[in-house]
This record gives structure tokens, C-alpha cells and sequence, in this order.
């Protein structure tokens, strides 16, 4: 890789202290690759693999592979590894995911990996206890001080069958295949562990272990409220495709007090999420929300009906609505009639329909604001359509 390569890559994949140790470290000529988890044998796992990797991935993106042609090495939103889309899903904040990936490529700077890379450091001994060489199985495993607190964390069980792992990503298998909370606390404590060690690295004062036991413990019931719940929500307002051959319609109707009338949109897309068709508009004499929600189903039916939909799967907001068209209830509101006609058509006109809940009224308002033409139809009766493909 060019010099100047290198030192974007550098900058973009890690944190900045680390960049500049990282370019710091000769690359001698005939020097093969070695591994910073020592006992890897198959010698895989190398600072310069996880360079290569990174390398593959800008290659793929500038090729378009993964669509934009802006993406740069490094820029992990757009990183196509897989192992990265699964640390990024973990419920912590992105500076415990970056170490995360970055232990995974094994490219933390850990003194036997220096040293084997031609820098000038005094000694390969563990900064903490000062026996063994540096490397992760020991430093984050095996290291007297370590166990202290993995003991303190009642994990003592898992540490030792960690002990037992010869590779890293067998170690990361074995993370992923605990519960999430001590996966998230054991890569939280980790974490903390190695700004420890940076802190001695630095001759400052590291934190005692009994209180990094306590900030860990803490930390991680604060990650896993606040981002799983956030995990969560974001998949909830994502909108989903249809499976194959299927429509999904997405309605929604609008009432506002004092009006005497209501709006409703309708928008069809296919299996590949392509808007087919987009309808909006103003009904009078209708003035309650339900009235409204009600509306907006009927013209989801007409819609699909027209397109010559046979499968269909409408998705509403409305509780209500949703009730009220389950098949074995008997409707008593103002819309009874209009809603058994309804159930009627689903009947007629599909071969399979469902009516599903969905929580993407957001994302259903931004393409009718997108759309200008839909929501200039707002103002008027039925008079607008968007046609796509
Ligand atoms: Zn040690």
C-alpha cells in the first residue's frame, strides 16, 4: 500500500493516539505477518490483514458493489464486513463497538505486537503484572489483575473457558453465544481494562479495580436500557418489504378538529420497496378519526384492486380499524356499512390479503412530503396520483 494509503486508512480506522503509533511502526521488508493474539497458530489475524480487509472493502465500494461511490476505507457506515453489521448491532455506545472490531482484527497495540513489528520498546512484559508477554489472551484473560475482576463480575466461569480458546474469533464466537448482557459486560469491561492500561502505559494514575467493577456494572445496565430500546424502536419504524409477488399497502388517515372533512393517503409498493403508486386526498362529510382511517382503507382496496393486485398486505396504524375488520366481529359505528363492504371486496378482488399493524407512519409522511404532488393533493377531492415504473 502507498505511504499516503496508509495513512488515510490509519486515521480512518482507528482512534487517533493509535493512528499515530500505528504509522509510527516501521514495515520491514521479509518481516511475515504475525498474530497479536499469540497462540493463533494459523496466523491469520494480523494488523496488516485488518488492513487488507479494510483495503477490500473501500475496493468493493468504489466498485459499486455496494452502491456509492463516495464510500472510502475506513468509513465503517459503509463497511460490507459482515462480523462489522453484528458489532454494530450491539446495544453499546460506537467507541466499545470500534474496540469491538478492532480486537477482533486483532490491531490493538499490545507490546508483543510492537516489538515483533521493529519498535523500540524496553520490554514485551504485561504493563499491569509485569510477568508474562503482552498479548490479549493475556492481557484480557489471563493476567493475575484481570481475574480480580472477572471474579468481582461473578464471571469467573466464563473467563475460564475463555482460557481454554486458542483464536480470537473462536473467542468472539464463544461472546456472541452468551446472553447479551454479558457479552456486552464482559466487552465493557475489556473496554475499561485496556484504558487502564493506557493510563499505566502513560504513568498515570489507573483507575482501582473494585471501582472499575462498579462503573462496568453500571455502565452496562445504562448501554443495555438505552440501546436496546433504541435497537429496538429503530426496527420497529423501519417499513418492510412484501415477500416475493406480494403488494404492500400503506395508508393512513388524517382528521383534524373543526374540519369538516378528512385526508387519507394510500401508497402501494412492491417487494422491492418501489413505490407503484401513490394516491392522497380530501373526503367531506366525514369528520372523525376513525371515519378517517376507515376512508383511507377503502381507497388502499380501490388501489390495489385497480393495479390488479392479488396479494395484498395493507398496513395500518389504526388499532380501531384493525378490529373492526377482523371477520368475526359485528361493526355497530356509523361505518358499519362501509367497512362490511369492505370485507366484502378484500374477499372479491384478492387471493391473499392480510391486514397488518405497523408503526411506519413517520416514514409514510415523509414520502407524502417528498412527493409534493401528493400533498398538494390535500387541498382538493381525489385528485392526485403518483405513478412510478
Ligand atoms: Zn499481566
Amino acid at each position: 500500500m502507498d505511504p499516503e494509503g496508509m495513512v488515510e486508512l490509519a486515521n480512518d480506522s482507528f482512534w487517533p493516539d493509535d493512528a499515530r503509533h500505528i504509522l509510527q511502526i516501521p514495515l520491514q521488508e521479509g518481516v511475515s505477518d504475525f498474530t497479536a493474539w499469540h497462540y493463533d497458530n494459523k496466523g491469520q489475524h494480523s494488523v496488516r490483514n485488518a488492513y487488507k480487509l479494510q483495503v477490500q472493502l473501500g475496493r468493493v465500494n468504489s466498485q459499486g458493489n455496494t452502491g456509492s461511490s463516495t464510500a472510502i476505507a475506513g468509513n465503517l457506515n459503509e463497511c460490507v464486513d459482515p462480523s462489522w453489521k453484528q458489532i454494530r448491532k450491539l446495544p453499546c455506545p460506537r467507541k466499545i463497538q470500534m474496540f469491538t472490531w478492532r480486537l477482533k482484527h486483532e490491531s490493538l497495540a499490545f507490546r508483543t505486537n510492537l516489538i515483533r513489528r521493529g519498535m523500540k520498546i524496553e520490554s514485551t512484559k504485561c504493563l499491569l503484572c509485569g510477568c508474562a508477554g503482552e498479548d490479549g489472551a493475556h492481557f484480557f484473560i489471563k493476567c493475575k489483575s484481570v481475574k480480580a475482576v472477572w471474579r468481582a463480575l461473578g464471571l469467573e466461569k466464563e473467563r475460564q473457558d475463555l482460557e481454554e480458546i486458542t483464536s480470537v474469533h473462536v473467542m468472539l464466537d464463544y461472546l456472541w453465544g452468551l446472553h447479551e448482557n454479558k457479552r456486552v459486560q464482559i466487552l465493557t469491561m475489556w473496554w475499561h481494562w485496556w484504558n487502564n492500561r493506557n493510563k499505566v502505559r502513560e504513568a498515570e494514575l489507573a483507575v482501582p479495580s473494585d471501582e472499575l467493577t462498579r462503573r462496568v456494572l453500571s455502565y452496562t445496565m445504562e448501554y443495555l436500557q438505552i440501546f436496546s430500546a433504541k435497537e429496538r424502536k429503530r426496527e420497529q419504524l423501519k417499513w418492510h418489504p412484501p415477500s416475493p409477488g406480494t403488494l404492500k399497502v400503506n395508508m393512513d388517515g388524517g382528521f383534524r378538529p373543526g374540519e369538516g372533512s378528512i385526508t387519507w393517503g394510500v401508497v402501494v409498493r412492491d417487494d422491492s420497496g418501489d413505490v407503484i403508486s401513490a394516491w392522497a386526498g380530501r373526503t367531506e362529510q366525514v369528520a372523525d378519526p376513525f371515519g378517517a382511517e376507515v376512508v383511507a382503507f377503502t381507497q388502499a382496496i380501490s388501489t390495489a384492486a385497480e393495479l390488479g393486485a392479488l396479494r395484498v398486505v395493507f398496513e395500518t396504524d389504526s388499532k380501531l380499524l384493525q378490529e373492526a375488520l377482523d371477520l368475526g366481529r359485528v361493526e355497530s359505528s356509523p361505518y358499519a356499512a362501509l367497512i362490511e363492504d369492505s370485507k366484502f371486496q378484500l374477499k372479491m378482488w384478492f387471493s391473499r390479503q392480510q391486514i397488518i399493524p405497523c408503526n411506519v407512519r413517520l416514514e409514510f409522511n415523509d414520502l407524502i412530503t417528498q412527493e409534493t404532488v401528493i400533498s398538494d393533493a390535500f387541498g382538493g377531492p381525489y385528485t392526485m396520483e403518483v405513478h412510478k415504473g
